[in-house]
């Protein structure tokens, strides 16, 4: 089974619509949105919700204030000033300490240090996740809760589910949609892949981000394609795009121009391909260099 994860240094490149494209191109695949902090491949590749489930990312502290004691052990101790005194009042004192559900990071600190373990470590559900049964076939995705964090973690349970899917299908494609950026979410999408390919554009904060996301998938030793959309709003940058990529030892996938197709696909809630222009032709030509790949 191979694993195929597309990613971008930063947002706004068109990450999500050349996916779409790519997933109405492949054949036999499960997808998976794995930009769960933005998830949305469900909203072009149309489909319907058949399974759904909640994440839990982790554990919440929780003050048990009738047995507090009110020592201030917690507030002391927690680094994300998360704990206050502002609990009830109970037997032997008139305001207990509470933590502030949105502030704790969940470290376990004060569960840990509480002299009396007047402090419960609560399973915290931080959203859910998704199957549709798509047109272009199942899609793993996922809705966070707002201010919710954990993404990284959701990210591996999407990508595993989708494995098992696709192992009980017996389908031997996984197309990701990855996170933007180069922290943990981006890292989770990719580690493990068979390739990666990062969509960039023709700009200079593209060319930076494309830097760092080029080191970030050379760390981890993945094979890596790069294309550059919208290429023609500037041509000189899109030339740089593609020698920094031959300096670097990140392939070539090929250029997408820009295309007010792309503008009408997203309205319309399908995919690029769907919407024949210059543009689809272009990524045709980019998934055939991946699928070469593969
Ligand atoms: S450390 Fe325990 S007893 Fe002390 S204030 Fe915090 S919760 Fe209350
Ligand atoms: S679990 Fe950690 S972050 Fe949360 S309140 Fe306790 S010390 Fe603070």
């Amino acid at each position: 089974m191979k694993e195929l994860t597309i990613i971008s240094g930063k947002g706004g490149t068109g990450k999500t619509t050349v996916t779409a494209a790519l997933a109405a191109l492949g054949d036999r695949k499960v997808m998976a949105d794995c930009d769960v902090d933005a998830a949305d491949l469900a909203l072009v590749v149309r489909g319907e919700v058949i399974e759904r489930g909640d994440f839990v990312g982790g554990s919440l502290a929780v003050v048990r204030a009738d047995d507090c004691t009110a020592c201030g052990r917690c507030e002391g101790l927690c680094r994300f000033r998360a704990v206050r005194k502002c609990g009830p009042s109970n037997a032997i004192c008139n305001a207990t300490y509470a933590v502030e559900p949105l502030s704790c990071e969940g470290c376990g600190v004060c569960v840990e240090f509480c002299p009396v373990s007047a402090v419960d470590f609560r399973p915290h559900t931080s959203g859910e996740w998704l199957i549709s049964e798509t047109v272009h076939g199942p899609l793993f995705h996922a809705s966070l809760l707002p201010g919710e964090g954990n993404s990284g973690k959701l990210v591996a349970l999407l990508r595993e589910k989708a494995r098992r899917l696709a192992a009980q299908m017996d389908l031997s494609l996984i197309i990701a949609d990855g996170s933007p950026g180069i922290g943990c979410p981006v890292i989770a999408s990719i580690t493990g892949a068979s390739l990666v390919l990062v969509v960039t554009e023709p700009t200079l904060s593209g060319i930076y981000d494309l830097e760092r996301v080029g080191a970030l998938v050379q760390h981890f030793d993945i094979e890596a394609l790069v294309c550059v959309n919208k290429w023609d709003i500037n041509k000189g940058l899109a030339e740089a795009v593609k020698e920094y990529a031959r300096r670097s030892g990140l392939l070539w996938a090929g250029r997408i121009r820009y295309d007010e197709a792309a503008t009408r696909a997203q309205l319309a809630g399908v995919s690029l391909i769907e919407c024949d222009g210059g543009a689809a032709y272009d990524v045709r030509g980019v998934w055939e260099k991946v699928a070469a790949c593969l």
